[in-house]
């Protein structure tokens, strides 16, 4: 490609709403436009790197036996109400209606569609198992989209959807896939992890896994064991045997004690002159409208996931002061679990603790050596808390949990008969019994990897791609165009390196070196060819943007060594 004919503006700076460097270096190295709040074009530069992400996902989906199709972005939201999605879903679905009134849903996933189309094509054991993918536009309208390509309304998305007729056979189904992840993401020069995820209410095996870049614009908290290979989404992660802070006192009754305004886990700390671990906090929710306390540590953070799983509910919210008070008729501050006449759940961390400071359901009272089980029940009792930095590992001896942030690129689930039983999808067995197919959901964000690359790969002048995913293997920068040698050998290179199937770019255009050589940093295309004054002796610089190592070589070596590079 000639960059004098190239659809290419490159900018000075990013419109300032651009936090992210990957959102930021996209736009300023026109890969992308953004035509409303996180929803995108992709310029030439941009959707060559998406074809490459897509080529990518489509031979590593291939090799695992998986086919391609694709389905309409448009569903009848009956689907959705037969699934049981559509009033759980919520204001993320983008609903419209067509002109007869009847409505529609545009795609953020597809489950429905799926398994109605299978269901209409697949009768017998026979025909199974079959993995079937797509790679789509997909339409969410996220609360808050923003950085760029990693959270936009209408983003890229390949989705896969295995149907097994057995247990066993979809644990194979989604090895294979797992597998392929990684490929994909190792293929794509990812720095990523594996994490086990939450399952939610429905998965029940709690089979699934996230596929995580790394990097610290990330949404996602990971826990990873510091000795072992266990590493889970916060929402999942679990810790193994805890550490307590340790009393001589003898446990007495539970005594009041007079706190005025002492109301936050901090001061209630610095009042009783202890610890954090010693205060139980209790904080007040509403599960499907009905009011509940929850126990934890006051060091620790209660995890709604893990309660919303333990309740099987869907709808959870946090009470503010105002219901607080409804709920309790204690004012924030001072609610504790003794006496309480709400259901109350308690942590388990709280257990082991043993004894601590709770609330006195009195304003400006505490209660000193309250005792879970014998001052208030713990029948109630889970894993309701977020783990912390320096927990155990739940998996291994001596391992301590350490947090790293990551941005979910990829997402593997097993799905089980939740939306073969809804919509209906059967097949007669080797038997001739009807039963549900069981079925797994992969998704991949294949625009958000474009967007993990460049927060793994940039530096300040710019982007860096991986050679496989490049927009064009080589960038050729003649340093003059008004330089007739330069001219020649630089189109003489374009020629030659093209008819090797390398793609290139030429920096044909009439501009400044320095402009030039911005711009090809900015763009980052991992190797440049700078033909400038040592033209004239057969040599050219050859530049890594990597680690912007300079050699100058004889034209032939640079040919050489590029073709050998693109292969
Ligand atoms: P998140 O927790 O980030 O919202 P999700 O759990 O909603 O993700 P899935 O429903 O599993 O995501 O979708 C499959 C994949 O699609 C995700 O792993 C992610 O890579 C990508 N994805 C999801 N939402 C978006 C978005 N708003 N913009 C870009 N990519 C997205
Ligand atoms: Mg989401």
């Amino acid at each position: 490609m000639r960059q004098s004919n190239l659809f290419l503006n490159t900018l000075r700076e990013a419109p300032s709403e651009a936090e992210a460097a990957s959102h930021n270096l996209l736009l300023r190295a026109g890969f992308i436009r953004q035509l409303a709040a996180g929803v995108y074009s992709y310029l030439p530069l941009g959707w060559r790197v998406l074809r490459k992400v897509e080529q990518i996902v489509r031979e590593e989906l291939e090799r695992a036996g998986a086919q391609e199709i694709l389905m309409p972005v448009l569903q009848p939201t009956e689907l959705w109400k037969e699934s049981g999605r559509y009033s759980v879903y919520g204001p993320e679905l983008i609903r419209l209606k067509d002109r007869h009134d009847r409505e529609f849903a545009l795609g953020p996933t597809h489950e429905e569609v799926i398994t109605t189309l299978v269901k209409n094509e697949i009768s017998s054991y026979r025909k199974l198992p079959v993995t079937l993918y797509q790679i789509q536009t997909k339409f969410r309208d996220e609360r808050r989209p923003r950085f760029g390509l990693l959270r936009g309304r209408e983003f890229l998305m390949k989705d896969a959807y295995s149907f097994d007729k057995d247990q066993e056979g979809l644990d194979q189904s989604y090895k294979t896939m797992y597998e392929a992840y990684f490929n994909i993401f190792r293929r794509c020069g990812l720095d990523f992890r594996v994490v086990e995820a939450d399952g939610g209410v429905i998965s029940g095996e709690g089979d699934t896994h996230e596929f995580m870049a790394l990097a610290d614009i990330g949404e996602d908290t990971i826990a990873a064991c510091s000795s072992c290979k266990y590493a889970a989404n916060l929402e999942k992660a679990q810790s193994g045997e805890l550490s307590i802070m340790s009393t001589t006192e003898q446990i007495g009754v539970v005594q009041k004690v007079h706190t005025p305004e002492v109301r936050t886990v901090e001061q209630v700390a610095d009042y009783f002159k202890t610890g954090a671990q010693r205060i139980f906090k209790t904080l007040i929710y509403t599960a499907n409208d009905k009011p509940l306390a929850v126990v934890v540590r006051g060091d620790h953070e209660v995890n709604e996931i893990k309660l919303k799983n333990y309740l099987g509910v869907e709808m959870l919210v946090l009470a503010d002061a105002e219901r607080t008070v409804a709920a309790t008729g204690v004012p924030t501050g001072f609610v504790g679990p003794v006496g309480l006449k709400i259901p109350v759940l308690v942590d388990i961390a709280v257990l082991q603790q043993g004894v601590g400071i709770t609330g006195a359901n009195i304003a400006d009272h505490h209660f000193k050596n309250v005792v879970p089980g014998r001052d208030f029940p713990a029948l109630q009792q889970g894993d309701f808390r977020n783990v912390i930095e320096g927990d155990s590992c739940p998996h291994c001896t001596g391992g301590e949990l350490q947090f790293f942030k990551g941005i979910e690129v990829g997402h593997v689930f097993k799905l089980g008969t939740k939306y073969s039983e809804a919509l209906g999808a059967r097949f007669l067995d080797a038997n001739g019994r009807e039963q549900a197919m069981i079925m797994g959901c992969y998704g991949i964000g294949v625009s958000r990897i474009l967007a993990a690359i460049v927060e793994q790969n940039h530096d300040e002048r710019g982007m860096i791609w991986p050679k496989s995913l490049a927009p064009y293997a080589v960038h050729l920068v003649p340093v003059s165009t008004k330089d007739e040698v330069q001219t020649m050998i630089a189109n003489d290179l374009y020629d030659k390196l093209r008819s090797h199937g390398v793609d290139v770019l030429l920096d044909d255009r009439d501009e400044r070196a320095g402009v030039k050589f911005n711009d090809s940093d900015l763009i980052g295309i991992p190797v440049r060819i700078v033909i400038g004054k040592d033209a004239v002796n057969g040599q050219v610089e050859y530049v890594e943007r990597r680690s912007s190592g300079k050699q100058t070589l004889p034209i032939d070596e640079a040919i050489a060594r590029i073709i050998d590079l693109a292969h």
